[in-house]
């Protein structure tokens, strides 16, 4: 989480409450007071990307992201569908530098044919959990 506001670049973790809650019913006034910045009494926001919004340096750390996938020879994508910007550009840099890429999926993706066609590049059609474990017993 972060705050709507933009008072501090701090991130937070959901409140415990919150995360723990399981029942579908409204929240009560203080679950409510547990989604406010302790800093400024604004709203807290997901630390996610919506859909009017664009990748920054600050949130999401886009230009550092595009300097290291210019530099990266592996790159494991993992459980993501690939349907923004961000993710793809740095795939695409990667593919395009003649990197290997390892697509971690239980489906087809928007990465999959980088995978499948870049150099050693490989396609693994399991869930995270149990692909990851594995690959780094592998690497060991
Ligand atoms: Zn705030």
């Amino acid at each position: 989480m972060r705050c709507g506001n933009e008072c501090s670049p701090e991130l937070s973790l959901l409140a415990e409450p919150l995360r723990r809650r399981r029942e579908n019913r409204e929240l009560s006034a203080e679950e409510w007071a547990l989604l406010r910045c302790s800093r400024c009494r604004g709203w807290l926001r997901p630390h996610v990307l919506w859909f009017d919004e664009f990748y920054d340096e600050e949130h999401f750390r886009f230009e550092s992201s595009i300097r290291a996938a210019a530099e990266t020879d592996l790159l494991v994508i993992v459980g993501t569908s690939g349907s923004t910007t961000l993710p793809n550009h740095v795939a695409s840099i990667v593919h395009e530098r003649g990197g290997t890429i390892l697509d971690i999926n239980i489906e087809e993706n928007a990465f999959t044919p980088l995978a499948r066609s870049s150099q050693n590049g490989a396609v693994i059609r399991q869930p995270a959990a149990r692909a990851l474990p594995e690959l780094l017993r592998c690497s060991g």
